[in-house]
Formats: structure tokens, C-alpha cells, sequence
């Protein structure tokens, strides 16, 4: 009813729908995400003004913050970047015999230190890095964590990336967090499964409520008997609670 791109019968990505939808809910309830890239002295500061510009239920329950490290390869002075979160995107990687991936595989490879070959002006000594070693890590973590699983790629070409991915019914995501963060266990709450191929195909919703699991397909809704929502391997959107 909102935006005309969402409308009925057409094949549509959930993830996007997804961040479309929790943005107007935070548009709707106090206007506009206030975010704009500043200079803070440490992850707290620049969590607190976040915080404070943007005091709704989405920022609650959805939002968490990462820190980028820079290194200088000159001064070997390290920058941090802080940023706020609703999710993580993680890469799958393809490969030409389909195989079975851990979600903590694909974490431990998003949070892995990376050589970025972008041109980067050091603050303090003004060297222009011709690549940067980039290390993040997350600093406040999120009340409910969003995986989205980058199935669907563009580059080299338009493709679903059609391996199965296991993901645990807890996580801990302790060791891609900054050593002060205290909550990091996570509990299984909801999943987002599609079924088919890149220009067609199908989602199915699980999702637990007061201790049942739901099995959603359109507008049939049963409970998850067998417990399929943790075994089903086309798993897109994984939404896990704070312990
Ligand atoms: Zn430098």
C-alpha cells in the first residue's frame, strides 16, 4: 500500500521488503533516520548520539554498531569507524560443486581481517594508503540480530547461490565482538526460506511464539512439528533474540 514496487503477484526480494519495511516504521513513529558520518573518540560516544537521535523501537530492538580499523601502512596508526547496524550481509561464496555451509563460517569470514584496494588518505600522517587492512568488529550488539544470507548475486552475473547453509539454534557471536561487549548469546527466534531460482520462486516463514514454532507458507499457518525450521536449507533471513 506504501510503494507501488511491492505490489502483489510480482517476484520481490523479502530482504529488501524487509529493511523497507522496519525504515517507514521508524519514519512513520519519529520521522527520518537521523545518521550522518562523523568523527567520534570512541564506539560508546558515537553509540550514544545514535541513540539519542534516534529514540524508537526499531533503534531498540533492531540496532546494533560496528567498528572499522584502519591500518596505516606508513604511521601505522590505526582509525576506527563506527557505524550503526539493523543487519548483517553476509557473502556466500560460490563454489562449482554445491556444498553446505556453517552460518559461523560465513560470520568468521565476514569479520576476517581484509586487504581493501581502495585509495585511503591516513588522518594522521596524510599518506594515501594505495590498499588498507580493514578489521571490523561489533561493538554494541543488537536485541535481535538479522542475518540476511546474500544468496542472490549480480556480479559476475545474476545468479542464486543455492547451497545449504546450517545455522545452530544458539550462537554465540563472542569473538567477532569488542572485548567489553557482555551480551552475546543469541537464541533462534525466526527464519526466511526461498524456495526456487533467481526469477522465480517462493518464501516460507518460521518463527517461534511463546515457546511454539510456526510454520508460515501464504496464509497457511501450522506449527513446526518436526522441527524443520532448523533444518530447512534454503534459510535466507535469520533472525535470532538476545539470550
Ligand atoms: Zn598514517
Amino acid at each position: 500500500m506504501c510503494l507501488n514496487k511491492f505490489k502483489y503477484s510480482q517476484q520481490q526480494d523479502a530482504h529488501e521488503f524487509l529493511l523497507y519495511l522496519l525504515s517507514e516504521i521508524q519514519q512513520e513513529l519519529v520521522g527520518k533516520n537521523k545518521y550522518q558520518k562523523e568523527e567520534f573518540q570512541n564506539a560508546l560516544e558515537a553509540w550514544d548520539v545514535y541513540r539519542s537521535r534516534n529514540p524508537d523501537i526499531i533503534t531498540d530492538l533492531f540496532a546494533g554498531q560496528i567498528a572499522s580499523k584502519s591500518h596505516c601502512l606508513k604511521c601505522k596508526e590505526i582509525s576506527e569507524g563506527f557505524d550503526p547496524i539493523l543487519d548483517l550481509n553476509l557473502p556466500l561464496s560460490k563454489y562449482y560443486i554445491p556444498r553446505e555451509f556453517k552460518l559461523q563460517d560465513c560470520l568468521q569470514n565476514y569479520f576476517k581481517e581484509e586487504q581493501i584496494n581502495d585509495a585511503w588518505k591516513c588522518d594522521k600522517c596524510q599518506f594515501v594508503n594505495k590498499s588498507v587492512l580493514r578489521k571490523i568488529q561489533i561493538t554494541q550488539t543488537p536485541k535481535y540480530l538479522i542475518l540476511h544470507l546474500k544468496r542472490f548475486t549480480q556480479f559476475p552475473k545474476s545468479q542464486k547461490i543455492t547451497d545449504e547453509v546450517t545455522y545452530p539454534e544458539i550462537l554465540d557471536i563472542k569473538q567477532f565482538c569488542a572485548e567489553n561487549v557482555e551480551y552475546t548469546k543469541y537464541t533462534l527466534k525466526g527464519v526466511i526460506s526461498h524456495m526456487g531460482q533467481l526469477n522465480g520462486g517462493h518464501y516460507v516463514a518460521y518463527a517461534q511464539r511463546q515457546n511454539t514454532w510456526y510454520h508460515f507458507d501464504d496464509n497457511i499457518v501450522t506449527k513446526d512439528k518436526n522441527n524443520q525450521h532448523l533444518s530447512d536449507k534454503g534459510a535466507y533471513i535469520i533472525f535470532y533474540e538476545q539470550l
